[in-house]
């Protein structure tokens, strides 16, 4: 097993492999795997190829050459409908904090992906379901403001359910503020690319995750903006198989590529030098 990176050390976090249980089973083919082969596969099922859902740090570690610099790591959520359901929004955060190692559903922070320099923020499922209240949005669009003053691209990698429902308008507010924020990105004449993993539905992707100029899918992932069940219900036509998969998506040219977890980081590579020879061609 690759040794911890200095960035996860120094946030006191162990590699998910480390964690207590030793054995996972893919939710595909029923397989039994072993924990640490599995983190030397990725996370990839060797049998049938399923991607498992990763940690935001598990990803991180997945993507950046060596160092990551986290920003606006202290930012937490406040509890702006004082929403109680069958638990309190603060009880839920709480204890998504204290089980995910997080203090919200997304990283973000500056590192080099491949040897070019990046703004990089990844979602992370586990927390709230990658939901984005007015953290995410606020991340989100910190990180790619600093990535306009630093010149550089940004790449954000996305999992999420959507809209964070205990925060009602504010997190439907996130749509706007990140859109804004990505298209005044778009004219500092940035890269930003968007990597599309699952599930990445309702607010995000219909916000920032379908707004970047290159986004890519991992495969096998759900990606759509309302659930299959939903869409049914409403329409009441058969959807046809596949739907919302990563690959059919592609199929509809609503992805620019599909590309397995493995070949994430080289394929980014190529795309992000792909954006730097011409940016070093043009004159800011
Ligand atoms: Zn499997």
């Amino acid at each position: 097993m690759a040794p911890t990176p200095n960035w996860l050390r120094r946030r006191g976090a162990r590699p998910e492999a480390a964690s207590d249980a030793l054995w996972d089973i893919c939710p595909h083919c029923n397989e039994r795997l072993y924990k640490k082969d599995l983190a030397e596969l990725l996370w990839v099922c060797p049998k049938c190829g399923h991607n498992f859902r990763i940690s935001a740090l598990d990803r991180i570690s997945l993507l950046a050459d060596g160092d990551f610099r986290e920003v606006a790591e202290d930012l937490m959520t406040g509890d702006p409908l004082q929403w109680t359901d069958r638990v309190s929004y603060v009880t839920k955060t709480a204890g998504d904090r204290t089980k995910s190692g997080l203090m919200e559903a997304i990283l973000t922070g500056f590192c080099a992906i491949d040897g070019v320099a990046v703004g990089l923020g990844v979602m992370d499922f586990a927390f709230r379901g990658g939901t984005m209240g007015s953290v995410v949005g606020e991340k989100v669009t910190l990180l790619i403001e600093e990535c306009g003053r630093r010149r550089l691209p940004a790449v954000v990698v996305c999992a999420s359910g959507g809209a964070r429902m205990e925060e009602g308008m504010v997190a439907l507010m996130q749509m706007a503020k990140t859109s804004a924020a990505v298209a005044r990105f778009a004219e500092l004449g940035l890269p930003f690319i968007t990597v599309l993993t699952d599930p990445t539905t309702g607010g995000v992707s219909a916000s920032y995750g379908f707004q970047a100029d290159v986004i890519i899918a991992e495969s096998g992932a759900a990606i759509g903006f309302a659930g299959r069940r939903v869409i049914d219900q409403t329409i009441r036509q058969k959807l046809p198989d596949g739907f919302q998969s990563s690959e059919f998506l592609l199929e509809h040219g609503q992805v620019d590529m599909v590309v397995r977890r493995a070949d994430l980081k080289p394929t980014l590579g190529r795309v992000l030098r792909f954006f730097a020879a011409r940016l070093a061609a043009v004159p800011a």
